[in-house]
Order: C-alpha cells, then structure tokens, then sequence
C-alpha cells in the first residue's frame, strides 16, 4: 500500500470554517471556540475525512489536529443523533486512542466542546482513577468514546460497551502509542472492531512501525502533511547551550528572568530526576509542580490544571507523561535533559509555539550529550549551533523581602502548588509498560513548600540574552563559561 499524497497547495489565505459544509450545531460551537481560520492540516483533512477516505496525517503537535478529525466525523455522526434516553440509541460509534490519559482528557474536552450543540454524547475513559463511574457512563450509552487502550481493554472485558457498530476510529499520537508498548492492545482492540469502518491514524513521526501499522490498518490511505514529517515547529526559536551538570537549574532561573518567562514546562529524563528538580525549584521559590508516571492519576490532573491557571510557574515532567499536553500560550520549553530518543525533542518542543503562536525551546547539553544533541539534528535535518552560556556573576543569596523576588514574577508568597496539595484519593495508576522504574517514597510525596524557602538568585538589571559562541552541535559540546566559578572556590573550567 502507498498512500496517496494529499498534494493541495496550502492555502494562500487562511481558509475560514464557514466555507465548509459542516451543520450550524458544528459551526456554533467552532464559533464558541474563538477559532476563525483553519489551520492548515483542518484545511486539508476535514473535506478528506468528511468525504470518508482513510488518513494517514503527519501533523506536528499543537496544529489542531484534534478538531480537524473530529468536526468532520462529528458532522457524520449528526445524522444517528437522537434525544432518547435508551442507551441502545446510542452505540458507540467513534472510537479514538490517546497514549496518555492526559491526552485522552484533553482530547474529549476538545470534543465535548465540538458536540455541546447536538444531542451526541462523548464520554472519556483512561487508567488510574475509579472505573465505576466511567462504567455508568459506558452504560447510559456514548456516541463518541475517547480511550486509552488499557483501560478500554478492562471495560471490554467487563463487557461495559459493545464496540460492533464502531465506523470511524482514530489512532492519535500513534508513534507514542507503540513507544509506550501499546501495540498488542492495539492490535487486540482493532480486532472487536467491525472490517468496514474509517481509520484515522496521526503521528508527529512516521517511523516504519507506525507505516506499518497503518499498512495493516488503514486502506487506501491519503497521506495529509502539513509540515515534513519530523520537522519542529518553525514558529518555535530553539536554542542548545553547552552547560555543565551542576549549573543548568542557574542556566534556567537565569533565562526566565532575562526573558521576564513566566511560565515553563521543564523535561527530565528520569521520574525520580523530575522530582528531585521539582523539589529544588520549589526551594528555590517557584510555584513548581511535577508530572510523571509515579504521581497518581489525580496529582496529574491537578498540577496541570493548576500550571495551565497560572497558579504553579514551573511544570517539571518526563516524556510520557506530559505527551500531548496542550497549555495555551505556553512561552518555554526547557529540556533539562536532552532527550535519549530523539523524536521526543519533536515531541518536548511542541509544548511550545502552538496553533500558531512563538515560543523558545531550549536545550541544556552537556559533554556527555554529544550523540543526542547529533540524533536530533539528523532527525529534524537542520545543524544547531551550540552556544556557549555566560552565567551571570551571581552568588547565591536568600531574599529578605519581597522587592527581591524574581524579575519575571510578580513578588508573592511562596504557596503550595494547588494541584500538589490535595492528598491522592485515587487508586495507583496502572505500572508503566516501559522505561525505568525509579521509585523513591521521598521524592513522590506531594511537595510541602519549606516556609523558610526563598528564592537563591538575586535581582540583576536586565541583561542581554546570554551571548552566543556558535559552534556546530554535532561537534564536541564544550564547556560553558563560569566567569565566578574560581571567586567561589568551584572548579575552573578546563
Ligand atoms: P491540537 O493540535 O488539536 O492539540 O490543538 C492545539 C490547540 O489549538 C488547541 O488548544 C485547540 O483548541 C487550538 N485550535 C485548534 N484549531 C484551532 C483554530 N482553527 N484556530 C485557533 N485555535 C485552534
């Protein structure tokens, strides 16, 4: 099987959503919304899938390709729509597969949005939290079902829904699906669904597993790609710095400043690295919360719904935890750690610059990141210069008050992150099906803010943005500068 490459020019002029046939219900709720224009993968996949071809869309996170399948397949579904209370009226006829249940969340609160205005019932299952009401749920009967496979596995098994009259099912972040080890839930879900029915399948990367995944599940696919596959944001500016172990927390705390950033989303590679971090930034005064696979359900769910307020300034997450995470306007993307797998950089980044709006990612490398930081470039097919970082002559200092709270912060007092405060109620999530386990009682404690904590840095005039030696990245990562390092008895570079 070769897709058939969807070859439409992007349009000259954003296209607008009324320009398609999709029902008032639809168009209402897009209005709602505040979307205006469509973004260019809903410009091109919404006529395909409103016309019922299988797709294969290569779209880069943060393109909106959420409602460019579900608004056409919500417009097909409108013509079983029914206001009956039988639960028989309302079988199951979309299924969409998120890796995370973060995803999952995010993606049903998209889609509920979309069928506010119809009488189409969506309804989201995922791992780590209580089965018994989304059983209920199951029960009373949805049109839509947004799931993460292992915990739509369990309610297949608890026979909580049929999935026989399933038409369209949508495979989303499928490259992370096989990452994490989906493949044979996948395989087993996709075997109770009926033969005939519509496949859509999106990825950020199109590795040859995920072709042949979709050789083995779609038929006649049309291939939708609105960026190269593989290709970062280019309204996101990235940055590599070449900075020692020990001082990239200063790296960071020093580039929110400067960039007066108000909010950033930090990824480690390890859960007990993220904790650790996410406990020294919380010393250090910031509002911090931590995402990972060893927090519970319910601690997921609160610190990011107290970052996306604004109520926490630093989010420190691994990679599968904050996968698909949408946090509107977020302005940084910091990669504590390079990526092991290269294709998670596609993935970190696109935290950052979505739908359309600027961010910064930055990269903090260090020698021993020489081979990574080389994957990345020959993954995105770009050369990144690497600069070398000037930390500024700043020895550590408690604050007294307030006027010496960070510069991009507005002075506050040092409050618990709201989404860390509340003690998890909810069953353990279920075990991560890959990676490392590392689990350390200490570090998965809900944080408790020292009170005595403030923040280390003190307050500089604005300084430029930290001067750039540009080598390229794939050479040796060298060290960076550390004006002070000899005046505070450290180490001087070598
Ligand atoms: P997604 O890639 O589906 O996760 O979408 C990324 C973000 O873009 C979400 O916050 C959507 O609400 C938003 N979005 C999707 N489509 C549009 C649009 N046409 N105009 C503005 N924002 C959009």
């Amino acid at each position: 099987m070769t897709p058939q490459l969807d070859t439409a020019p992007d349009l000259a002029a954003p296209a607008r959503f009324d320009t398609l046939p999709l029902d008032a219900k639809l168009q209402r709720a897009i209005g709602d919304a505040g979307y205006e224009t469509m973004t260019p993968i809903q410009a091109k996949a919404i006529p395909i899938v409103l016309e019922g071809r299988d797709v294969m869309g290569a779209a880069q996170t943060g393109t909106g390709k959420t409602a460019a399948f579900s608004l056409p397949l919500l417009q097909k579904m409108l013509k079983h729509e029914n206001a009956s209370a039988s639960p028989a009226r309302h079988p199951v006829r979309a299924l969409v597969l998120a890796p995370t249940r973060e995803l999952a969340d995010q993606v049903a609160v998209n889609i509920k949005t979309y069928a506010q205005h119809s009488n189409l019932r969506v309804a989201c299952v995922f791992g780590g939290i209580d089965i018994a009401p989304q059983t209920a749920e199951l029960k009373r009967g949805v049109e839509v079902l947004i799931a993460t496979p292992g915990r739509l596995l369990d309610h297949i098994q608890l026979k909580n829904c049929q999935l026989n009259q399933v038409e369209y099912v949508v495979l989303d972040e499928a490259d992370r699906m096989l990452d994490i080890g989906f493949l044979p839930d996948l395989q087993r879900i996709l075997s109770y669904l009926p033969k005939t029915r519509q496949t859509l399948l999106f990825s950020a990367t199109f590795s040859p597993e995920i072709k042949k995944l979709a050789q083995s599940y779609l038929q006649d696919p049309v291939l939708v790609e609105v960026a190269r596959p593989n290709a970062t944001a280019t309204n996101v500016e990235q940055r590599f710095y070449s900075v020692a172990d020990e001082d990239k927390r200063r790296v960071i705390t020093q580039i929110l400043r400067q960039r007066e950033i108000r909010q950033a989303l930090i990824f480690v590679n390890s859960k007990l690295g993220a904790a650790r971090l996410a406990r020294t930034f919380e010393r250090d005064g910031l509002r911090t919360a931590a995402l990972h696979g060893d927090k519970s359900q319910d601690e997921r769910l609160k610190s990011l719904a107290a970052f996306k307020a604004g109520e926490v300034d630093l989010l420190v997450a691994t990679d599968v935890a904050a996968r698909g995470l949408d946090i509107a306007d977020l302005p940084a993307v910091f990669n504590y750690d390079v990526p092991f797998n290269a294709e998670d950089y596609v993935h970190r980044i696109g935290r950052t610059g979505r739908a359309g709006a600027s961010g910064i990612a930055i990269t903090l490398a260090t020698r021993d990141d020489t081979r990574l930081v080389s994957d990345i470039e020959k993954l995105i097919k770009k050369t990144i210069p690497l600069e070398t970082f000037e930390l500024e002559n700043d020895r550590p200092r408690r604050r007294r008050d307030a006027e010496d709270a960070p510069a991009y912060s507005e002075p506050r007092s040092v409050a618990a992150p709201v989404g860390l405060a509340a003690p998890a109620t909810t069953p353990a999530p279920r075990p991560v099906r890959s990676g490392r386990s590392s689990h350390d009682p200490f570090f998965d404690r809900p944080y408790e803010p020292d009170p005595k904590a403030a923040p280390v840095w003190e307050d500089s005039p604005a300084a430029p943005t930290p001067s750039a030696g540009a080598n390229p990245v794939s050479g040796l990562v060298s060290k960076p500068k550390r004006r002070i390092a000899s005046l505070l008895g450290g180490k001087t570079p070598s």
